[in-house]
């Protein structure tokens, strides 16, 4: 199927191959062989998936691309602070190659113009410029997620004629930003600029920044969050040069460009994007590559300061303990007084990103309900990642619970989360069991240990005379389980047995799909007086789902076909046991529609 974005991509592209404004660089003399048509667009989201069109695989050097980059690596090799005193973070409005500096600390305003790039080049880890440019080499591979190399031809092309570079490196030394001779960090800075790329490579380098610093299909880390937040400011403010306060307003999204006609922007947390198109207008910015970023940018409405996620949507929908009570069966002198107070336990389900904001909502709409309810399950199979401010606020918001009585928890936590101090479930049963435990406790009523139960006693016998519930007693079998042996598996056929709990407990367990963890997901809890597997009696050969004992279990078994056989001696027998199994069947299903009257508001 043709991707509706990719769609738009090739028409955005066909719209703009018309656009023929501006030229290509030529100061460096070997830039100037550009084929000015080219074009090529790249679209890479945080999961890796690349929209590519047009010219997407041709190679062109990156230029001041590499800036934002090398600026992470000498974030990450000298530590923020040290960094700063060497290079400002101001926007200068000045075009790239200007002759400033701070004129009251002498350091470069920032590290996007060419100044601030050269004082960063030298700035990198490396005993000596080879070392530093292994260091340079390696760390743009890894945000690209493969192995780059330098065009020699324009290296060369930029080492013989910049002369205008040698004048800013040695500006530099003057000022005491750089100590030694400047020359040699200046190649690796040629040598930077010259580094082959794709439109690809950059929408994947971008993708890298858009994703916390992690490239999306390597899982290789290139840069920390800490480090990614400094590079995308800078590239805010500075990225597009005397351009960038226009680009930020009109655009919103931080990127950078270079005149081998490559520009990047990244959306964080959304996707990275890379464009190619030679041409440049008068400011060193390719043109198309601008107005490609512009168009997406009104028409999906990517501005940063957009109206983007509102933090409502960190919370997807709300039920309660009177929708989905817990699936352990329990007698009536449990259920009775618990009935009252189902619907003091509330189940949040959340979803995406959990940031502050989304938490600070969360806590609010807890807040609010905490007037008619005391226990909160957080549902966090949805939650793809959770930021230490947003687990600071659950965690505050399960103290102050606890503290008035109440309880906060939480279930189906994703492997990569943790919440320390909140009890974590691994499915909503088992947390609403848990509350409604809570619920019996404080009431100081048993939660219902189950207890031996005798034949004449269950309640799918309600109603059968004494006379022919002696002769049914005659086909029960007595068997046992040990904890963790299963009854039976969902699909077997080949058992006509349903089965009477004497005594312990077992669990009724649907798989959740293939899943690599074989996950379970418990549909009921039964104990002494519950009965399992009656489906055979409706003629249901093949099991539904499995079930396994939790601890040691005593049962007794009775075979359909042992059944049916007194039951034409006994028909009255058999319209008394089925109308039970029917009453219970049908409270069942109301307790199922109620759950899905529930999930589907
Ligand atoms: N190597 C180029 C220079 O220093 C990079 C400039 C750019 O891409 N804006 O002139």
């Amino acid at each position: 199927m043709q991707l509706p974005f990719q769609t738009y991509l090739d028409a955005l592209h066909a719209r703009l191959s018309g656009m023929r404004d501006g030229d290509v660089a030529s100061y460096i003399p070997e830039l100037a062989k550009a084929d000015p048509d080219a074009f090529g667009i790249c679209v890479v989201t945080t999961d890796g998936y690349a929209y590519a069109v047009g010219d997407s695989e041709q190679r062109f050097t990156i230029q001041s691309i590499s800036k934002p980059f090398v600026y992470a690596a000498a974030l990450a090799d000298r530590g923020r602070d040290f960094v700063l005193g060497k290079v400002g973070v101001e926007p200068s409005g000045d075009a790239f190659n200007s002759i400033s500096l701070n004129p009251r600390t002498g350091a470069p305003v920032n590290p996007m113009i060419n100044a601030g790039a050269i004082a960063t080049t030298s700035l990198v880890a490396g005993v000596d410029a080879i070392e530093q440019w292994q260091r340079i080499e390696s760390a743009l591979s890894v945000f690209a997620g493969r192995r780059l190399g330098v065009d020699h031809a324009v290296y060369m092309s930029e080492s013989n004629t910049g002369f205008r570079n040698r004048a800013i490196a040695w500006m530099l030394r003057n000022f005491g930003i750089n100590q030694d001779d400047p020359m040699p960090a200046l190649e690796n800075y040629f040598r930077q600029c010259a580094l082959e790329v794709s439109c690809r490579d950059l929408a994947f380098m971008a993708a890298t920044l858009a994703n916390g610093g992690v490239h999306p299909l390597t899982g290789e880390r290139a840069a920390t969050a800490g480090e990614v937040e400094s590079v995308l400011s800078v590239m805010s403010t500075c990225g597009m040069y005397d351009y960038a306060g226009s680009w930020l307003y009109e655009v919103g999204m931080p990127a950078k460009s270079g005149v081998g006609g490559g520009i990047i922007a990244v959306l964080p947390g959304r996707f990275g994007i890379g464009v190619f198109s030679p041409r440049l207008d008068e400011i060193g910015n390719s043109a198309r590559g601008i107005a490609v970023c512009r168009e997406l940018s009104r028409d999906f409405g990517l501005h940063v300061f957009g109206p983007g996620n509102t933090s409502a949507l960190a919370l997807n929908r709300v039920y309660s303990g009177v929708e989905a009570p817990s699936r352990r069966a329990r007698p009536a002198s449990v259920t009775a007084p618990l009935a009252p107070h189902a619907a003091s336990i509330r189940y949040l389900e959340l979803q995406g990103e959990l940031a502050l904001d989304g938490a600070e909502h969360i806590s609010r709409k807890i807040a609010e309900m905490a007037t008619e309810a005391r226990h909160f399950i957080l549902d966090m199979h949805r939650v793809s990642g959770m930021t230490p401010s947003a687990s600071n606020v659950l965690h505050q918001c399960a103290r102050h619970l606890e503290e008035t009585g109440g309880s906060l928890v939480a279930a189906r936590l994703p492997a990569m989360l943790t919440l320390d101090e909140i009890a974590c479930f691994t499915d909503n049963d088992q947390a609403v069991e848990w509350c409604e435990n809570q619920i019996l406790a404080a009431l100081g009523v048993a939660p219902g240990i189950p207890s031996i139960v005798l034949p004449g006693e269950f309640a799918l016998f309600n109603g059968v005379d004494g006379a022919s519930l002696a002769r049914l007693e005659s086909l029960l079998v007595r068997g046992s389980l040990k904890a963790g042996e299963v009854l039976m598996w969902a699909g077997a056929g080949d058992d006509d047995r349903l089965f009477l709990i004497l005594t312990g407990e077992v669990s009724v367990l649907l798989s959740r799909g293939p899943r690599a963890d074989g996950g379970e997901q418990r549909v009921a809890t039964l104990g002494a007086g519950d009965v399992v597997g009656e489906m055979v009696l409706l003629g249901q050969a093949t099991r539904m789902a499995t079930v396994r004992a939790d601890m040691a279990v005593d049962y007794l078994g009775l075979s359909r076909a042992a059944f049916e056989q007194l039951a034409v001696e006994l028909p009255q027998l058999k319209i008394t046991v089925l109308d039970n199994l029917a009453r219970e069947l049908a409270r069942k299903l109301g307790q199922a529609n109620q759950l899905i009257g529930a999930l589907a508001a």
